[in-house]
């Protein structure tokens, strides 16, 4: 039994963890990786102190951090269920079962899927949900980039010098992305963009060779070699079922980071908390940990 196990080590995890630390609590961090959403951002100009630093440096610069203290770490481990019977909440993960006192989900969100034919197929054939991991792989090439916010917008950018063709298909009328981001894009000769398009089919032999489009009733096959979804995020919450969520699936804290549920704290993109940012995100792991431990001196 533990006094407090944080779920998942990107900014928020990671603050919590460094927070936790400082307060000599028994704790220990489960995640699936290391940085988290911040790791596959591209150029992150609004983290204060950096005016300008990429999505994987900020992240390493946090787990450094995070290193110094000497935690107890289970990386690569995947947290299957979560529940609280009487004061003791049970943890089991893809490896191994946990007991402990209080907990921090912070396990953030990942990209939405399109669910159209032959998606599965293509998954890193050509498909692919990370524009900063993949990226350079698409060299030359025509691809296709699927959304109209700032994650789309943020994958045009990180194309552009890479990247012989892009087309942007976006489902909307106008773009929804940053204004700065849309400029831009808007500039560059060989983003081609198509508004209130929507993708119908991903066709290719061993790789991914084409895609079909639908714009207004009329369909058209567009000949790439790679395409970036960046249609949106779900919360990584369907690991603990009872507890309140929202109609997206957040979960419901307070301004103390709080759940419904006595011991258990969330923070970061996994929450209702508004606006999905690194600092926020940060913020509300530092604010999570230091309810952790009021809570644990109260009990
Ligand atoms: C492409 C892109 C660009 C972005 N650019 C910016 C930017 O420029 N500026 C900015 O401020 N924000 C940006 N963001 C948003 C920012 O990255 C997020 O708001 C922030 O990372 C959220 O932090 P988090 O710790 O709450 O969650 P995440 O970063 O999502 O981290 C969640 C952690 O939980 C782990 N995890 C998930 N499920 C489980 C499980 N079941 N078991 C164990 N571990 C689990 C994951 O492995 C991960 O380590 C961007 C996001 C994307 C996708």
């Amino acid at each position: 039994m533990v006094d407090l196990v944080i779920i998942g080590a990107g900014p928020a995890g990671i603050t919590a963890s460094v927070y936790a630390a400082r307060k000599k609590m028994d704790f220990l961090v489960i995640t699936r990786d290391i940085g988290g959403q911040a790791a596959l951002s591209g150029d992150v100009e609004n983290y204060t102190g950096y005016q300008f630093i990429t999505g994987p440096e900020l992240a390493e610069k946090f787990e450094e951090h995070m290193r110094k203290y000497k935690i107890k770490l289970k990386e690569d481990e995947e947290v299957i269920n979560l529940e609280k019977i009487n004061d003791e909440i049970l943890i089991k993960t893809n490896q191994e079962d946990y007991k402990t006192k209080t907990v921090i989900i912070a396990s953030g969100k990942r990209s939405k899927e399109l669910g159209i034919s032959g998606e599965k197929e293509f998954k890193n054939k050509g498909l692919t949900y990370c524009a900063t991991c993949d990226a350079p792989l698409f060299a030359g090439k025509e691809v296709a980039v699927i959304g109209g916010g700032n994650s789309a917008l943020d994958a045009v950018l990180q194309l552009l010098k890479i990247a012989k063709k892009i087309y942007l298909i976006n489902n909307r009328l106008t773009l929804a992305g940053d204004l700065i981001m849309q400029e831009k894009i808007k500039q560059s000769e060989i983003v081609k963009i198509f508004n209130d398009a929507q993708i119908k089919e991903i066709f290719g032999d061993k790789m991914v060779n084409g895609i079909k489009i639908k714009k207004q009733n009329k369909e058209e096959i567009l000949p790439v070699q790679g395409i970036f979804v960046e249609i949106g995020l779900i919360p990584n919450s369907e690991f603990i079922k009872y507890i309140n969520k929202n109609k997206q699936g957040e979960i419901i804290v307070n301004c103390y980071n709080e759940t419904n549920l006595p011991g258990i704290f969330a923070a970061g993109d996994v929450t209702n908390v508004p606006e999905k940012q690194i600092i926020i995100a940060a913020g509300e792991g530092a604010k999570a940990a230091l309810g952790a431990f009021k809570y644990l001196a109260r009990v």
